[in-house]
């Protein structure tokens, strides 16, 4: 299996070579398909399986696909949830290396840091937002951010999410996105309470495990 067969857009394949990938992990080669067929997804998968390429790399493809000019982009499409810093760091680097060559504009919004750097840019206009649960209510609450044009959200380690306490937060901002939606869900551990959010938010998933 390679990233060709995956029928990737060229900007996205030129960006994967730089990055040295070769050939799409399990996850990938099971993933990425069922994202670009606009399938919400069930996925259990722990870090090291390269999992957030899985879900990075048809995101912007869809985008890319979808983008109808190259304007500057005027409401955020796409929103991934992750419970720490480090993790929503590390997404918002990875969009931008598979990234590098569609124009998306995206950032990271997490707590503990001054809001001020984050709404300046928020208000400059965004593809994709990465963010942690408290923060970004915090800014949707304050009308910093919009999420009435969402198309597909994302939750990355759900299970350490609700494990954190932010299940409530969770909830709170995904009654604010639209319910005609793409989602994406992925937890290393399917326990009751995490398949029971699952199937509240999800709409008939495939299901991917690695
Ligand atoms: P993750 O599970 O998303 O934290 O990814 C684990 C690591 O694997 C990251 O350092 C990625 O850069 C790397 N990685 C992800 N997909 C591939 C691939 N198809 N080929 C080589 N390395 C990859």
């Amino acid at each position: 299996m390679t990233f060709q067969e995956l029928n990737l857009i060229e900007p996205i394949l030129r960006a994967l070579k730089t990055e040295g990938y070769t050939t799409p992990t399990p996850i990938q080669a099971q993933a990425i398909p069922l994202v670009l067929q606009r399938r919400d997804l069930l996925g259990c998968a722990q870090t090291g399986t390269g999992k957030t390429a899985a879900f990075s790399i048809p995101l912007l493809q869809i985008l890319s696909q979808e983008r109808t000019n190259h304007k500057e982009p005027k409401a955020i499409k796409a929103l991934i949830l992750t419970p720490t810093r480090e993790l929503a760091i590390q997404i918002d680097e990875s969009l931008a290396a598979y990234g590098r060559h569609t124009g998306l504009k995206h950032m990271v919004i997490f707590g503990g840091v001054s809001q001020n750097p984050q709404t300046d840019a928020l208000r400059r206009g965004i593809d994709i937002l990465v963010a942690t649960p408290g923060r970004l209510l915090d800014l949707m609450n304050q009308g910093y951010v919009h999420l009435s044009q969402l198309k597909v959200l994302i939750l990355d380690e759900a299970d350490r999410m609700l494990d954190m306490g932010f299940v409530h937060d969770v909830k709170r901002i995904i009654a604010k996105v639209p319910a005609k939606r793409q989602t994406l869900f992925f937890s290393a551990t399917m326990p009751k309470e995490i398949q029971q959010l699952a199937d509240t938010i999800l709409n008939n998933p495939a299901k991917v495990e690695v």
